[in-house]
């Protein structure tokens, strides 16, 4: 090789070195180079930080009357925005935290800086249920289960209202406040379980949920006060089948 050759040789390796950072692909993001999410423009000061307030996709009414309108503002305004608030705050103290994908921060505790541990468990925790929770409601979606889920509930508890009963008794059951879920465990099998407080599925070793619900007095109080049975029976009315099916597969395939 000559000298020039050789330079030419040394100049493409570093253009490669240079270009490599910028190939964007899943093993890069395997690696925590995936940037954090950019603040939305329209998005107040407020919520500067890496985690934002997901809008609802329907309008406050829209589960009337099974969920009302103000027990929705409230929850979605105040509640859920106060566990964004409050986990932006821990990630401000601990900057690589907002450089993590949720899930991997929940489904691993106690990797998170001790002085804010239990502000992300529950926190980042409630963030992640209130996200799921309100897209697993919707006016007007299928009333049961459909495609692969559909099929997978019923080798698993029978059909969609024995899984009902089961979902019922562990939400009922549940002191105080928590969740009930329809969970996928490690080997991607149905499992429902409840959580206390903003406790996620993800942190005892499940890969996600297929849907929850949420019985913290602040869901149905103003609605159906000290009646968590009847809040249970309502909320299946306005459960969103056709999102708990793609959570289903995606959990699927989710190693
Ligand atoms: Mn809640």
């Amino acid at each position: 090789m000559n000298r020039r050759d050789h330079l030419k040789l040394m100049l493409s390796a570093a253009a490669a070195a240079t270009l490599a950072p910028f190939a964007v692909g899943p093993a890069g993001q395997a690696l925590g180079q995936t940037k954090p999410p950019e603040k939305p423009a329209d998005k107040p000061a407020a919520a500067a930080g890496p985690y934002t307030l997901p809008p609802l996709g329907y309008g406050y009414d829209a589960l009337e009357p099974h969920v009302d309108a103000e027990t929705m503002k409230l929850h979605h305004d105040k509640h859920h925005a106060t566990y964004v608030a409050n986990a932006n705050a821990a990630a401000a103290k601990h900057p690589e935290l907002g450089q993590k994908p949720i899930e991997t921060i929940l489904a691993d505790l106690a990797s998170v800086p001790e002085d804010v541990r239990t502000a992300v468990r529950n926190n980042l925790g409630g963030h992640w249920n209130h996200s799921l929770f309100w897209d697993l409601m919707t006016p007007g979606g299928a009333k049961e289960p459909t495609g692969k889920l559909k099929a997978a509930i019923a080798e698993a508890f029978g059909d969609a209202g024995a899984l009902k009963e089961k979902v019922n008794a562990a939400a009922a059951t549940r002191f105080g406040s928590g969740w009930a879920w329809l969970a996928v465990d490690k080997a991607g099998k149905l499992a429902v379980v409840s959580t206390p407080n903003q406790d996620t599925p993800l942190a005892d070793g499940h890969r996600g949920a297929v849907l929850g619900v949420d019985v913290w007095e602040h869901a149905y109080y103003l609605k159906y006060q000290n009646r968590r049975a009847d809040y249970l029976k309502a909320w299946w009315n306005v459960v969103n089948w056709d999102k708990a099916a793609a959570n289903y597969e995606k959990l699927l395939a989710k190693a």
